[in-house]
This record gives C-alpha cells, sequence and structure tokens, in this order.
C-alpha cells in the first residue's frame, strides 16, 4: 500500500493541479486568480470549469453532483443530482452547467435558522466556494458551497467563517504594509485540528439505546478498571483499530486531507489522528469530512466511532486541539519569531495583537466552544477549565517581562531585549513547555487552542478567532498608521499591551483550585456551562465587533444566539427522555426479575430446611427493593421536572431550568441505578456495562 500513497493522493480531489491539466490555460489562470483573491467568477468561465470538472468525476465514477454544505447542525449537508439529461431518442448525456457548479437552491425549510427565514419563505441558496477544492466522494463530486436564505442572511458555518478570513487579512495586511513590506499580498490564518474519538464494538453499541439515541451514556456503573493505569497512552494499537486506522488513512489520502499521526489516547477505546495544517477554511471543511468518514469507515469493520465529548463518565472524554496560527502567501509564519529585529517587532505585535484578544473576548472563546456535551468535559480535570487564559512559556514570559520592566532580559544569553533592536533568541519551539492544562498555549510557532469539544464544527472558534484578533489589529493599525516614528510606537504599543492584558497570562497549573481562586482575583470570566455564556453573544461589545468587521450581522448574531440555546435545551431534554424510557423500561423490570428470584431462592430454601441461612439473598432483596422504590421516586421528580420545563415559554429560563433542575434529576436517577447494578446479577442487567463497552474492541 506504502508505494502507492503519492499516486493516491488527493487523487478524488479537483485541486489545482488538475485544473492546470484540464482546464484551457486563459480559464486555469481565470481560477488561479479567483481562488487567491476571492474573485467572482462569470458565467463563461464557470461553464468551461464546470465541464471539465464533469468530465473528471465521470471518469473517476461519479454519477451524481452536490452541492455540499455546512447548516448549523453542526454536520454536513447534501442533496444529490445526477449528471444525467435527456439527449432525445430514449439516450441520455451527462452534464453539468456552470451555473449549477456555482449556486444551487436546496430546500431549506428543515435546518435550523434561528428565526432567520419565515416558512413561508423557505428557499436557502449554496455557492460556491472557490477556495476550497471539489472532491468525489461515494460517486458523488461534492462541491463546497456557503448557504445564505434568500435575504443573504448566512445560515450555515461557513460563510462567516470565509468572511472572518477576508477581515483578517485587511487587517493583517495593513500592519504588514507598515513594516514596509511590498511582497506579501495575502494574509490567511492556518489550522491543524487534532480530533479525537472512541471506537467500540457495533453489537455492544447497539444494546445501548443511550448511545444510539445521545451518543453517551447515561447510565453505567464504573468498571473495576478504567483509566487508570495509564497503559492505553501511546500503546500499542490493536489490530482491529490499526485495520480502521489503515482505512481511513486511506480513505482521507484519496480526499488530499494529510492525516499525518494517529496513536490511542488516555481512556480505554480513545484515539487520536492529527492531519498536517493547512488554510483554515480548508481544515474545517477536512475536519468535517474526517469526522464523517471515521464513522462510516468504523461501520465498515463492524466498530462505532462516538464522537461524543463524554461519551462515559468516570473516563477522559475526548476534544479537538485546534492549532492556530497566520502565514503569509510568502510562507512567513507570523508567530514565529524572525532573523532580524524587523521581523520581531512584527511577531510581538501579533502576538501582543492575540494576547489583547484573548483577554477581551474571553466570553467569545468561551461561546466559541459551548455545547451541552462539551460542559461535561470544561472543567474536569481532564480538560481545561471553562476559564479562558494564555499560556506562554518561561521563555517568552521572560521576553514579556523584560519588555514591561525596561529591564535587562534574563533569557538565554543575557542579552537586553529591546524591541526592535534585538533579535529574539530562537529557542520557543524546542523548549515551550507542553503545559497540557492551559486553554490557550503558545506551542513555539502557533497557539493550541484547547477547549474545543470533539463534536463540533471548527468553524466557530475559528471565525471568532479570526475577527477578534482582526479587531485588536485593526486598531493597532489606526494608531500606527498615524504614528510619527513607527518603530518608537510600535515598542510603545506593545509595552502598553503586554502590562494592560497580563493578567490574562497563566503559565501554572490550569486544573489546580487556586487557578480558580486567582482567575477570579484577576478578574477573569468563569462561564461554567453553555446556558451562562451564550449571553454574552448579545453584549454591546461583541455585536459591535462582529458587525464592523463584516462577519456576522445583528441579525445574524441573534438568529445563532437562538439556536445554539435552543440546540442546549433539545439535547438535555431528548437524554432525560431516553433515561426515562431506559429506567421504566428495561432497569425497574430487570430489578424487578433480579428481586422476584431472590425472593423465590428464599422460599425454595425456607421448604428445604427452616435451618438454611438465607440472609445474603435477603439482605439484597431488601437493598434493591429499597432502592428501586427510591429509584421511582426520582423516576417522578425527573417527569415533574420535564413537565415544568414543558410551561415555559422563555427561552433563556428554559435553558436554565434544563441547566440547573432537569441535569440535577438526571444525575440522581443515575446514582441510584449505578448502585443498582452493581448488585443485580450480571445476567439480568439489560445492557452492556461500562467494562463491556470499553474493552469492546
Ligand atoms: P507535535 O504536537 O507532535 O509537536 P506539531 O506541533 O507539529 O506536532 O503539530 C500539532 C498540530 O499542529 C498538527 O495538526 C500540525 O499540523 C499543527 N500545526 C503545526 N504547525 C502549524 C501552523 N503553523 N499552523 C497551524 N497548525 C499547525
Ligand atoms: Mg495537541
Amino acid at each position: 500500500m506504502e508505494n502507492k500513497v503519492p499516486e493516491l493522493f488527493g487523487s478524488m480531489v479537483f485541486h489545482e493541479g488538475v485544473m492546470k491539466e484540464r482546464l484551457p490555460k486563459s480559464t486555469y489562470k481565470t481560477m488561479c486568480k479567483v481562488m487567491q483573491e476571492g474573485k467572482r467568477l462569470d458565467k463563461e468561465v464557470a461553464d468551461i470549469v464546470a465541464n471539465a470538472m464533469k468530465d473528471w468525476a465521470v471518469e473517476k465514477g461519479a454519477t451524481h453532483f452536490t452541492h455540499w454544505f455546512q447548516p448549523m447542525t453542526g454536520i454536513t449537508a447534501e442533496k444529490h443530482d445526477s449528471f444525467i439529461a435527456p439527449a432525445g431518442n430514449g439516450q441520455i448525456i451527462m452534464e453539468f452547467s456552470g451555473k449549477e457548479l456555482i449556486q444551487g437552491e436546496p430546500d431549506a425549510s428543515s435546518f435550523p435558522n434561528g428565526g432567520l427565514r419565515c416558512t413561508f419563505e423557505a428557499r436557502g441558496y449554496t455557492a460556491w466556494d472557490p477556495t476550497s477544492f471539489a472532491f468525489i466522494k461515494d460517486n458523488t463530486l461534492c462541491i463546497p458551497t456557503a448557504f445564505y436564505s434568500y435575504g443573504g442572511q448566512a445560515l450555515d458555518k461557513k460563510t462567516p467563517l470565509l468572511r472572518s478570513m477576508e477581515a483578517f487579512n485587511k487587517q493583517a495586511m495593513r500592519i504588514i504594509k507598515l513594516f514596509g513590506d511590498t511582497e506579501t499580498s495575502r494574509v490567511n490564518t492556518t489550522v491543524g485540528s487534532e480530533q479525537e474519538y472512541f471506537l467500540i464494538d457495533k453489537d455492544v453499541y447497539l444494546k445501548r439505546w443511550d448511545l444510539v439515541y445521545c451518543g453517551r451514556t447515561l447510565f453505567g456503573a464504573k468498571p473495576p478498571k478504567g483509566q487508570e493505569l495509564d497503559d492505553h497512552y501511546f500503546g500499542a494499537i490493536k489490530p482491529r483499530v490499526k485495520a480502521f486506522m489503515s482505512d481511513l488513512n486511506e480513505e482521507l489520502w484519496k480526499l488530499g486531507i494529510l492525516s499525518k499521526t494517529e496513536h490511542n489516547e488516555v481512556a480505554p477505546a480513545q484515539h487520536e489522528l492529527a492531519p498536517v495544517f493547512t488554510t483554515v477554511n480548508i481544515a474545517c471543511d477536512h475536519n468535517q469530512v474526517t469526522m464523517e468518514l471515521m464513522k462510516k469507515v468504523a461501520d465498515k469493520h463492524g466498530l462505532v466511532c462516538l464522537l461524543h465529548e463524554k461519551p462515559f463518565d468516570g473516563v477522559n472524554g475526548s476534544g479537538k486541539h485546534n492549532n492556530w496560527s497566520i502565514s503569509t502567501d510568502k510562507g512567513a509564519n507570523l508567530l514565529e519569531p524572525g532573523d532580524s529585529p524587523s521581523e520581531n517587532t512584527r511577531f510581538l505585535l501579533f502576538l501582543v495583537a492575540l494576547i489583547k484578544a484573548v483577554d477581551e473576548y474571553q466570553d467569545m472563546l468561551r461561546l466559541s466552544v459551548a455545547s451541552a456535551g462539551n460542559d461535561h468535559r470544561l472543567g474536569a480535570n481532564e480538560a481545561p477549565p471553562a476559564i479562558v487564559s494564555m499560556f506562554v512559556g518561561e521563555d517568552l514570559q521572560a521576553v514579556l517581562d523584560s519588555i514591561e520592566s525596561g529591564a535587562e532580559y534574563a533569557g538565554k544569553d543575557r542579552e537586553m531585549m529591546k524591541v526592535g533592536v534585538h533579535v529574539l533568541p530562537r529557542f520557543f519551539k524546542d523548549t515551550t513547555d507542553r503545559n497540557r492544562t492551559s486553554p490557550f498555549a503558545f506551542t513555539g510557532n502557533k497557539f493550541e487552542f484547547r477547549m474545543l469539544g470533539s463534536a463540533v464544527s471548527i468553524a466557530c472558534p475559528n471565525f471568532i478567532l479570526n475577527t477578534i484578533v482582526a479587531e485588536e489589529l485593526s486598531k493597532f493599525a489606526d494608531q500606527l498608521e498615524v504614528a510619527e516614528d513607527f518603530t518608537t510606537a510600535a515598542n510603545k504599543l506593545i509595552r502598553k499591551t503586554v502590562i494592560d492584558h497580563k493578567r490574562i497570562i497563566f503559565n501554572g497549573n490550569n486544573y489546580s483550585d487556586e487557578w480558580v481562586v486567582e482567575a477570579e482575583k484577576r478578574g477573569l470570566l468563569n462561564l461554567k456551562t453553555t446556558v451562562d455564556v451564550l449571553p454574552y453573544y448579545l453584549s454591546e461589545k461583541n455585536i459591535t465587533a462582529f458587525t464592523k468587521h463584516g462577519v456576522l450581522t445583528e441579525e445574524e448574531i441573534h438568529s445563532r444566539y437562538e439556536i445554539l440555546m435552543e440546540g442546549y435545551v433539545k439535547v438535555v431534554h431528548i437524554e432525560a427522555l431516553t433515561m426515562l424510557d431506559l429506567a421504566k423500561k428495561s432497569i425497574l423490570p430487570a430489578v424487578s426479575a433480579y428481586v422476584k428470584d431472590l425472593a423465590e431462592t428464599i422460599t425454595l430454601k425456607r421448604q428445604v430446611s427452616t435451618a438454611i441461612n438465607c440472609t445474603s439473598e435477603e439482605g439484597l432483596a431488601v437493598e434493591l427493593s429499597d432502592l428501586s422504590a427510591a429509584f421511582v421516586d426520582k423516576i417522578k421528580s425527573l417527569e415533574a421536572a420535564l413537565a415544568t420545563a414543558k410551561e415555559m415559554d422563555d427561552e433563556k429560563a428554559e435553558a436554565e431550568y434544563y441547566k440547573d433542575t432537569v441535569l440535577l434529576a438526571m444525575t440522581e436517577l443515575r446514582g441510584i441505578a449505578d448502585k443498582m447494578e452493581e448488585e443485580v446479577g450480571e445476567k439480568y442487567w439489560p445492557f452492556p456495562t461500562y467494562g463491556a463497552l470499553l474493552f469492546s474492541v
């Protein structure tokens, strides 16, 4: 297989190489311009491109095409149309026009829209994003598109991401120009997202309705062995998992997705895949395809891939590490100190813009990763806390300290650190300590945002990151563009920003209780749940930033707020109903059956002899009967809570009620079930145990 990788790689992608080969020279040139500069495509060019795309796709076995988009559900959507058109005489031809390539019109009425589209105006449009290549999946030519309403409002995750790239480019270019750089013509943010997931056996999975309905277990006593021995992390990969990974890699490579590393994670049955980084919108498409293929390929191997943030209590959940950096079209990484004083000033300017952004928009970063599933992880000693802070590491901290104090820099070479005069030592890459507890860590030439849940699209965290940094860059540029002496002004600005925003930097252990206290003293936000953070979306500060840079309109922000709040309620509601269902139809009957058998055993034993010892059966029967009575009480409490929630019509109040009351009732119900599970004979228990799930492969 190995030898075939180079020819396999990207073989199902209509990438630049294919365009060059298959398009007339002038069309190819136009396409390059369109891709690099975001220019519009006119109809004639589109017709030529569409035809070449269709010929290529048909040769590869494709029969259909689809506008592939990323609605607010967080997963991708597609509606397939075939290339077939009647040609008379009962014959057909394969056809695909420029119009079909550029725009589609899927019925949008069933996608979440947060009140943006009244039902009478159900039309939604998809528009080709030519910066992301078309590809073939399941014999279908997939055209990456943005999805928007009749009125032009974004109905998807991709549109704000694309808009944020433009905003970022615009503001970053203003800064770049101040350095007299005339070569660079485009600045993009780059992302590599490491994806965690669980793999379990499909037969076992299908016996767990909580996993089937909710993606996470809602009941389950702790198995004798979990992750305490740390013997799974980076351990040898089992043959069945290895076969899955090889197959997955091959599928990903065909689509030009550079899946690079794979290893076992901390929890049993947990694994991770890391791709090579790329431009942010492509990274986003790639991550969506990766998640989809993980599920598909797992199925082929009789496995199920769980992408939920917390499939199992008591062992680590899954996240996604969003490695984020800034890159120019000339290949420079702007988060890497350069070889000249001027490059270092540039590095420091971008760095402090980021520090300021993270400090001023802690709420938006927390919001960007908010979901009912991720609430189970953040702050649970397995993932960063809900408090946003930044790790810069000892060496970079020393640089920032010397900038602040104006004192001698006590770094490795003990040189005087003067911004714009001295060269920064190039030590960061090797010595930045891997602080695994930080939500936002500098790792040499990029930042790793670690709060993301495993299931969510990376579009939201990245459009938010792009926008808030663009906002700080724009403020910097406003000041620096009118400064008399650029270097002096830049130095002053860097120093002031460090002083004003250093509270956001924390290099210690983010999992410790002391940090929670310290963070509060520093005035940092600690927004523990999705419901706590969502209202921040509507704050004036945030609306101003997102509208100013044309990333979201006020209307779109409101709609997103509503979709997220409603989504939270729906998720918890489904979980609660699933619990009630399992509690009443599976768990109670199982416990009763066991108690009945115990009682019969006692009766039979007594018939043999009154002297026979029945205390174990009696003890168990009494304990389980008491527990199931308490269990029924908790069922009633949960039912009552749901009934109360149903009466509420204020969405925010309802979400708060779910968070405070319904979730608590669910936890209490589970507590008793898990206790009963520990006492009930294995063959009576109605579904596979945690042990059977976690060690099923
Ligand atoms: P390791 O953590 O083993 O040192 P890396 O730091 O090289 O590995 O990469 C971790 C992830 O960060 C990978 O997905 C990688 O592609 C990504 N990454 C590396 N450099 C950048 C960059 N400049 N921009 C965005 N992501 C990057
Ligand atoms: Mg990582």
